[in-house]
């Protein structure tokens, strides 16, 4: 028997195949979880992710753009509605006018810095409060953030102080979920190849480089990334919550 067989879960932030919330849902799949969906309204993100979930024929797939708090509303009142509950929730989404990304942050305008955030940090606390409402017997949530909200990362500009915030907001909402026994954690993931990291310039390089400079001398696999989400999401990590997981190979950990 799974791990996960009986648990209800939630995953946001799935594009195509190569998505870490797709490498996540795999694996929680293959543990017997019962999971929900939702895509980016319009046509060809319907598309590609109807076609990816075929075989697995889920009950919940629901369009939601993260900045629509209807959306956000249907979502949850259509997951409460086929399940009455739910166990736990996967938010790995993120997004920065690709304009203003590859400004300098010294130049970035107040609508692209406003949008950035709202979606890749306001989001999960949108998300985490509309998820505590169905956990009644408590729940676990996981998000995805890069070093880049802690350091300096040239070429992520933007985007590192959106994970800033995202990375502090786990903490604030670790402590207001916690007394009912909700944890929230993010993971920390090295570079890997998806449609979000294109837009990143020098992404190549990054992935270069944290190769050379990691301890395990390689880049992290998304498999990886999945089964640190299943380990938080899970009672193996119970007495874990606002914890920045840094899956990166032992990137993080070397100063030169
Ligand atoms: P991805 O496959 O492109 O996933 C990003 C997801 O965010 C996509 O499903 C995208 O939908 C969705 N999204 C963007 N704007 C949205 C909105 N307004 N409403 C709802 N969904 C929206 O790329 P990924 O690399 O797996 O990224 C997942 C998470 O991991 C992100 O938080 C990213 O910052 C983080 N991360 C990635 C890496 C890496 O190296 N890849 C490293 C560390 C952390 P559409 O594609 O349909 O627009």
């Amino acid at each position: 028997m799974g791990r996960f067989e009986g648990k209800i879960g939630l995953v946001l932030g799935v594009a195509n195949d190569r998505s870490i919330a797709w490498a996540i849902s795999e694996l929680l799949f293959a543990e017997g979880a019962e999971l929900a969906f939702s895509h980016l309204p319009g046509p060809s993100s319907e598309r590609r992710v109807k076609q990816l979930l075929e075989p697995y024929n889920p009950k919940v797939v629901v369009p939601v753009d993260v900045q629509k708090d209807e959306d956000l509303e249907r979502l949850f009142s259509r997951v409460h509605e086929e399940y009455g509950r739910l166990d736990f929730v996967v938010h790995s989404v993120a997004f920065a006018p690709p304009t203003e990304l590859r400004k300098p942050y010294l130049e970035v305008n107040r609508a692209g810095w406003h949008l950035a955030m709202d979606i890749s940090a306001y989001s999960l606390v949108a998300v985490s409060r509309h998820a505590a409402a169905i956990m009644p017997a408590g729940g676990a949530i996981v998000t995805l953030t890069y070093y880049g909200g802690e350091k300096v990362v040239p070429g992520y500009n933007l985007m590192g102080v959106c994970k800033a915030a995202l990375e502090h907001s786990v903490r604030y909402l670790a402590w207001d979920l916690g007394r009912r026994n909700i944890r929230i954690n993010a993971i920390s993931a090295g570079p890997v190849r998806t449609l979000s990291s294109a837009g990143i310039s020098g992404f190549d390089e990054m992935r270069e480089h944290t190769a050379r400079k990691s301890c395990l001398g390689r880049n992290v696999e998304a498999k990886e990334l999945a089964s640190t989400a299943l380990f938080l999401l899970s009672d193996l990590s119970s007495g874990i919550t606002g914890e920045v997981l840094h899956v990166d190979c032992g990137f993080s950990i070397v100063g030169l």
